[in-house]
Parts: C-alpha cells; structure tokens; sequence
C-alpha cells in the first residue's frame, strides 16, 4: 500500500533562467557591464533610478535577445513592449524594474520555442514558453560586522537580462541540470552569455509541484537560490522529497517561494508567492517599443554560428568519432575549436580527441583550470603528436612534454630539445650501446641463447637504463633479438 503511494507521483519542474547578455553597455544607458568593479562605480542617473533621466535601449542587447529565440526556435514578436514591474527593495532605486511581461495585447520578445535533450531515454524535447529582457536590480551586501548595517552596489543595476522560460516539461531534477547544461552550451556557442553560474551570469529559479498521472496540476513551489548545476540537482531533489513527504502524510503543499541553503542543503520557506497582479505591471512610458522586422532577422539568423547540436553531429559523421566523444568534445566552444583547429593540421581525429580528452582534460581537471586558462595551441598540439609519430617521442615522454607545455608556456620542440628528451630510434646508435650490455652480461646473454625468454627482458631494461629511458623500446627489442639469433 505504502509502496504504490510512492511511485504514484510524477515530478513536474519548469524553469526561469536569468542569462546575463554579452554585451559591454547595460539595458538602457551607456555605463560599462563589468564583473568585480570596485562597488559604486559604474553607475549614472539612468540606473541609479534619478529623477527625469530616460532610459534608452540597448540594441546589442535586443540582438543577443533575437540570437536566443531563433536559436530556440521561438515566435518572435514583430512587436513587443517594455513593462514597469512595480515593487519595493531596497537594491531597486526606481521601486520598478523594467521588463518584457505578456500584459493586454503585448507579448514579450519570443513566445513558444523548444530546446532538444539528449537523456538516457533517447531524445526529450523541452518546450520554451516565453524570452524576454529585462534589467538586473542592484547587490545588498552584508557585512560581517552587523553594526555597519547593510550597502548596496548599483554596478549591477541595469545590466541586460534575458529570462527563458520553459514550459513544467521537466520531469526529475538530474533532467532539469540536463537541460541546464544544454541551454548553457547553446547560450556559449552563440555567444550570448558567458554562462558562467559562479559569477552569477546564469542564475536558475525552479517551480517544482508534484502529481498523480493524469490528474490534475499539483501546488507548486519555486525554489531559488541555487548557484551551480550541482546545487539546481540537490535543490530539486530536496524539494521533491520535501513534497512528497507533505502529500504522503495527508498534508497539502503550500504555494511559496523557498530558498535552497547550500550549507545545509535544505530548503526553507521564505515569503508567499506574489500574483501578478502584485507587480501593478504597466507599459513603461518612457520606452518605444521594439520592432523587429524581417531584414533584421534574417541578419541575426544569417550570423549565427553553427550550434551545439549541428556541431556534434557533424564530429560524428566527418569525424568518425563516437556520439560520446563528440559530445565531450562540443561542450565548450573552445574544446570544439581546438580539436577541429588541430585536426586540420594533424589530421587523425581520434588520436586528437584522445589526447584532449584525455591527458589534457586530466591536467585541467587536476588543476581547476578552463581550457581557455592553459596556452595550448592547435599548433603545439600537433607539434607534439607529430614529435610521437616521427617516433621521437615515446607517449610516456610525449606526456611529460604536455604537461610542461600547459605548465610552462613553451613549445613541444623546444622542451623536447632543451632536456635531451627525444627518443633514440637509430639502428646504429642503439647498437652500439647494445654490444656494451651484452658484454657486461654474459650470464643473461647465455640464458636467452637457451630460450630463456626473461632474460631478453632484462637485457631490454638494461639498454633503456643505459639511455635514461630515451631508447624507443621496440627498436631495442628487434635489434636484441638479431643480435642474439632469435629473430
Ligand atoms: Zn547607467
């Protein structure tokens, strides 16, 4: 009885995603969008609110916007209008926030998109119900000492937002951080946002509700706070217990916003949900609206690069490399680069991903760095998987130079150089260190003449300490052999 309880219950998740735009001015004035300025200093009349200043808006912003929806698929409004959304915080200096909200006969920017999901299950596509701008309020700082009250930094008031909204089509928390990962990826191939959630460019609210199938909407809660993929997923699962242990009890679910405490890795109730009605939106007089006709369009969608999706594909079939490989291999825009950048001047794909996927992806994770942070070239790549080929390197030494390469900003030739290290492969060199083995160990030279295998290894290790491990084994190993007649 208890157990058909447990399984009768489907999780039904729908997210709100602030993006940060790409862009080097805010949503409606000309002040600098940077991260880590000192507090207070990019700001002017427009964003701190004053009285009398107008705002205009920001057309890279409106394009980044446009680049979303046509790379989600959505309908894009050939009209749509800026909003006051009405409300009090001490971070909002104009008590209102100015965004796109579906209000009387105006839509926000894009309507009706969907985003596809590779899951475990095969494909699963999410529907997007909404895109739309917005601007960033400002930061409440506390400070450790309580007697210095509370400050506020406006450097973030202003800054463009986009919020993509999905349709509750979500149906556990490992799919929402899947589809988290996938938006991302989109939002970074086509240049739209960093997406970098630790600098909060990417910032994820969730409703989450429980129900039984087929029956009616269950009461939903919206869970923000959450500041990495693993904190969306912890969050999420959190909640779902949280309800279903409310449902199972005989309890209901309270609509409300809760905020996910990443320390304790709970949830907690923190103010009833506001309707809409509550924001008194209106339009914002001050704002014409946005038209965006077809020529324009047809130029955003004409610049928009190659996507997540199209690019794996692509690695699979002009590649030959497995759909996981190219999926690791598109996850940023800078491994798809390089790897392809490579490939185009040591052409063998799959000793390329190897190596990035690999070697390289095993440093940085080792490190805590982004592959943007190390010096790794296309060029020195191929340098040295051209210095392994050639058969001066061995992928031991090859490995080494990799590492001094990321370390130390240097060229796979020159390190190679610089330390002696490139692998002895010439006959006649090898054989002259063979004969002063074979010398100092007539017993060993016996036994192999006996058949006595072992021997032949030692006699192998021998010569590979005579060159410091410089001698290519397998050279050795042939030249032994001839040597000794037991080719
Ligand atoms: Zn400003």
């Amino acid at each position: 009885m208890a157990r058909d309880v447990a399984v009768a219950y489907e999780t039904v998740i729908g997210l709100e995603i602030h993006v940060q735009l790409l862009t080097a001015s805010k949503m409606f004035c000309g002040c600098a969008v940077s991260f880590g300025a000192p507090p207070n200093t990019l700001t002017c009349p427009v964003c701190l609110g004053l009285p009398g200043a107008l705002p205009v808006v920001n057309r890279a912003a409106v394009e980044l916007g446009l680049r979303t929806a046509l790379a989600l698929g959505c309908r894009i409004s050939p009209h749509s209008r800026f909003h006051r959304k009405n409300y009090f915080y001490p971070d909002l200096p104009k008590n209102y926030q100015i965004s796109q909200y579906q209000y009387a006969d105006h839509p926000p920017l894009a309507t009706d998109g969907h985003l596809e999901l590779q899951t475990e299950g095969g494909v699963r596509t999410v529907r997007i119900r909404r895109v739309h701008l917005e601007e960033d309020t400002g930061r409440l700082v506390h400070p450790d000492d309580p007697a210095r009250g509370s400050l506020i930094d406006y450097n973030r008031s202003g800054v463009p937002l986009m919020e993509i909204v999905t349709e509750p089509d979500l149906r556990s928390p490992a799919e929402a951080r899947d589809f988290l990962v996938a938006l991302r990826r989109l939002l970074q191939f086509a240049r739209i946002s960093t997406g970098r959630m630790e600098e909060g460019t990417l910032r994820c609210d969730a409703n989450v509700s429980l129900r039984r199938p087929g029956s009616a909407w269950g009461t939903r809660t919206e869970v923000k706070n959450m500041n990495s993929l693993r904190a969306v997923e912890r969050a999420l699962a959190f909640e779902v217990a949280r309800q279903r242990a409310v449902l199972e009890q005989g309890g209901e679910v309270v609509q409300e916003t809760r905020h996910w405490d990443e320390r304790r890795e709970v949830t907690f109730a923190s103010r009833t949900k506001e309707e809409a009605q509550d924001y008194r939106y209106f339009p914002e007089p001050d704002l014409v609206p946005i038209v965006v006709d077809e020529a324009w369009l047809a130029a955003i969608r004409a610049s928009l690069p190659e996507l997540p999706a199209a690019r794996r594909a692509r690695f699979v079939a002009a590649y030959g490399l497995s759909p996981y490989d190219a999926d690791l291999l598109t996850a940023t825009p800078a491994t798809a680069d390089l790897f392809e950048q490579t490939v185009a001047r040591y052409p063998a794909p799959k000793t390329v991903a190897n190596w990035l996927l690999g070697e390289v992806a095993g440093y940085l994770n080792e490190h805590g760095l982004e592959l943007e942070q190390v010096p790794l070239s296309a060029e020195r790549l191929a340098a040295l998987l051209r210095l392994i080929e050639q058969g001066h390197l061995s992928g031991r030494m090859a490995k080494e130079v990799l590492v001094e390469m990321l370390a130390h900003d240097r060229d796979p030739v020159a390190i190679v150089e610089a330390r002696g290290l490139r692998q002895i492969s010439d006959d006649a060199t090898l054989r002259a260190v063979i004969d002063r083995v074979l010398a100092e160990h007539p017993g060993p030279v016996a036994d192999v003449r006996a058949g006595k295998d072992k021997a032949l290894t030692f006699l192998i290790g021998q010569v590979m300490r005579a060159t410091q491990g410089r001698a290519n084994p397998e050279v050795v190993h042939r030249l032994l052999r001839e040597r000794l007649g037991r080719a």
